[in-house]
């Protein structure tokens, strides 16, 4: 009993001559009444005192036997590497055979571990949307831009290529082609809005029946702005009517002589993208 106590002591004291390891000793001390100073009068032969201590202060003793453990492993990794790969064999079939005798436990630390990380993934995922909501806009921005970046790189290193597959594209489509031209044309006027698609003109075609809006003639069919592009009008459905080239020139930037009823924007929904 009294050898123990001596090598208890020995450690106590090699440990608080460690840094930062005086605290942890103080507590323990406090706690486990071992009082440096000799009065050892907690020492009793009685073993109710002692056995009331070890109860009392049972979760400070174990704490501080693990904390001197962690430290010293810390110190000296040589010493307990070696340790480990001497008993390595017999470590290895301890486990297997404590796995083997206990499957249900094995069986609930899995479970437990993978609830964990079902909800650690869950709160990552809940943190990223919460992020992913709040820079939204930084994102499709930088989106954007890299994507512009990327284009024009692209383009640099492949100018040929890009010019062969847009010519292609452009035969294969001359109405959204032609859609495209007028959207650019429009847009170095500075005109407000310039978003007619070729989806769109040809819908406007068919709803006003393929025909001039203002004298019914069928062919030779142009896009006729209601209000004027030089007077502030929109290259838009809701400004846009059929009209042949003949009746389009002699309106020119007037306002039209007969009422029109132009598309509302209700009818131009199912065209819009997004
Ligand atoms: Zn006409």
């Amino acid at each position: 009993m009294d050898g123990r106590k001596k090598q208890a002591r020995k450690a106590t004291d090699k440990c608080a001559t460690e840094p930062g390891r005086e605290t942890v000793v103080e507590v323990i001390r406090a706690t486990s009444g071992d009082q440096s100073d000799g009065s050892a009068g907690n020492a009793d032969s009685g073993s109710g005192k002692a056995g009331e201590d070890r109860k009392e202060h049972g979760e400070h003793l174990r704490q501080y036997k693990h904390d001197w453990y962690i430290a010293d492993k810390l110190a000296h990794p040589e010493k307990y590497k070696e340790s480990y790969n001497r008993r390595r064999g017999r470590i290895i079939d301890y486990v297997r055979g404590w796995k083997k005798l206990n499957p249900e436990k094995i069986q609930e630390y899995n479970r437990r571990k993978l609830d964990k990380e079902k909800e650690s993934r869950k709160i990552v995922s809940l943190v990223k949307a919460k992020e992913l909501e709040e820079n939204k806009d930084e994102i499709d921005r930088n989106r954007k831009e890299n994507s512009k970046v990327i284009k024009r790189r692209y383009y640099a290193n492949n100018k040929e290529k890009v010019k062969i597959g847009n010519r292609a594209w452009r035969l294969k489509n001359p109405d959204k082609t032609r859609a495209i031209i007028l959207r650019y044309q429009h847009k170095k006027k500075s005109c407000p809005v310039n978003d007619l698609t070729a989806d769109e003109e040809r819908f406007i075609f068919d709803i006003y029946g393929n025909k001039c809006y203002y004298c019914g003639e069928k062919s030779d069919l142009t896009l006729d702005h209601i209000q004027a592009i030089s007077k502030n009008g929109i290259h838009s459905m809701t400004n846009i009517v059929p009209a042949c080239r003949s009746c389009n020139s002699k309106k020119g930037n007037k306002p039209p002589k007969i009422p029109v009823q132009p598309l509302l924007k209700f009818d131009c929904v199912p065209f819009k993208k997004g």
